[in-house]
């Protein structure tokens, strides 16, 4: 009679063991590990806060959701191999060698149930980055065969065409030529200079490409000098998402190059998350030196340009509630840029419960949109925002992340909304006060 397990087990493809993949996930938990790595992991106290703070935990009162608990291969394989007391874990059997069965059972952990929104580092008593920490154990997790076939496959679509939805540099073109046509709004393409080099997201051109107009209208009254170019035009990186950083590191050379050849001052990133923490925070490291220009978040410009008086706008007597993006405000340091901006506006901000830096995650950042398998999960996390923004009573809602609001707008889908998720770009477009007319 045949055993089956006692033969190795192979990956879909029936290229590798289970051991092999296991060692690929170990060696590169271990190679990433440097020294913050090391240090948060030697410093956590175990004392539960960061529990309260996921809303994936909150949603379902799993203990298996507690932040920390996601990053036990990791931490494993770091105290067992390289940390200070590695010969005793070993010698006595304290931590096991992490397995292929393991983290196929943490496929979840690391990438259904974590935005990598950052918002559990504030309730630790440590400063924990477990996000940080989460993407760094997608990048063993990428090695072994192991993130999601989705996200994966959203990834390849983008390395191998340049964008995850389609919006390949023809399509791109042809969308930038309708929308110019059709809003009569210059969309400037392939200048060979430009002190503004503007990027978009996929979802945008493909999605919401009103956000591409309501940008090229505040360019051209900014009296800016801009272009996309189609050599370097996508700002959303799927390969930081999940965790292949050789795909993460083509994407944004694409955009710093793209940048550097029209002698940009400036990177503009769209209505986009994890494109600013792609750019902003991870793209000199990318380069292997400072980059040579700003990189600006597009409600920074809009903050920067309204304060300026370059932008000028009619206000809207109308109330708001704001989301912040997690990757621009709590993990990129922007929380105050929208809020300046719905001020220019004379608006009335309502602040959710929990807002600006300790706001909720709207539950589809960190590619978990894209991997449908964890619908169910996002959609309990969606509903602590959902429900945050409503008892804000205000008139309107509104946010600086394309990502977000898809996620809103299928959420909103699922239970029966009636709000839409705006765009702040496309608000402040819509206000924009008439040029003067000029001169005799
Ligand atoms: S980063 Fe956000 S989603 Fe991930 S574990 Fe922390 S609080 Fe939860
Ligand atoms: S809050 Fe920080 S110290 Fe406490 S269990 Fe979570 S990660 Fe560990």
């Amino acid at each position: 009679m045949n055993d089956m397990s006692a033969r190795p087990r192979y990956d879909k493809q029936g290229e590798r063991t289970d051991a092999e993949r296991a060692a690929a996930a170990t060696s590169t938990f271990v190679r990433e590990v440097g020294r913050d790595a090391a240090l948060y992991l030697e410093s956590c106290i175990h004392c539960g806060n960061c529990a309260e703070a996921c809303q994936f935990y909150l949603a379902t009162g799993e203990a298996k959701y507690t932040p920390i608990w996601k990053l036990e291969p990791l931490k494993q394989a770091y105290k067992r191999e390289v940390g200070p007391f590695s010969w005793i874990y070993r010698t006595l059997g304290l931590k096991h060698a992490v397995t292929a069965p393991q983290l196929e059972e943490w496929q979840e952990l690391l990438y259904d149930s974590c935005t990598m929104c950052g918002r559990c580092t504030l309730a630790c008593p440590m400063g924990i980055d477990i996000a940080g920490l989460v993407g760094l154990a997608r990048k063993g997790m990428f090695k072994a065969g192991l993130a999601p076939a989705e996200l994966v496959a959203v990834a390849e679509r983008a390395e191998r065409e340049g964008s995850p939805l389609g919006a390949t540099p023809k399509v791109l073109r042809e969308r930038l030529e309708w929308l110019s046509d059709e809003h009569d709004v210059p969309m400037r393409l392939d200048a060979p200079r430009a002190d503004v080099l503007v990027t978009l997201s996929s979802i945008e051109i493909m999605k919401y490409p009103d956000a591409l107009v309501a940008t090229a209208r505040i360019l051209e009254q900014a009296g800016a000098s801009w272009t996309i170019t189609s050599a370097g035009y996508e700002a959303t990186n799927f390969g930081m998402l999940s965790g292949n950083v050789d795909w993460q590191r083509k994407m944004t050379m694409k955009l710093i190059d793209a940048a550097i050849a029209c002698s940009a001052k400036v990177v503009l990133l769209p209505e986009c998350g994890h494109a600013y923490s792609a750019l902003r925070w991870q793209g000199a490291e990318m380069l292997g030196k400072p980059l040579p220009f700003r990189v600006l978040h597009i409600s920074e410009f809009l903050a920067e340009n309204l304060a300026s008086g370059k932008i000028k706008v009619r206000p809207l007597d109308k109330t708001v509630a704001f989301h912040d993006p997690c990757q621009v405000s709590r993990r990129g340091g922007a929380t105050r840029a929208p809020r300046e901006v719905l001020a220019a506006l004379g608006m009335a901000l309502l602040e959710t419960e929990d807002s600006g830096d300790l706001s909720f995650c709207c539950g589809g950042g960190g590619g978990v949109i894209a991997n449908s398998r964890a619908d169910a999960l996002r959609y309990g996390a969606f509903e602590i925002k959902m429900k945050q923004i409503d008892a804000t009573g205000a008139e309107l809602a509104v946010t600086s992340c394309a990502n977000c609001r898809q996620t809103f707008d299928d959420g909103a889908a699922h239970f029966h909304w009636g709000r839409e998720m705006g765009s702040l770009v496309e608000l402040v477009a819509d206000r924009l006060a008439a040029r003067p007319a000029a001169g005799p």
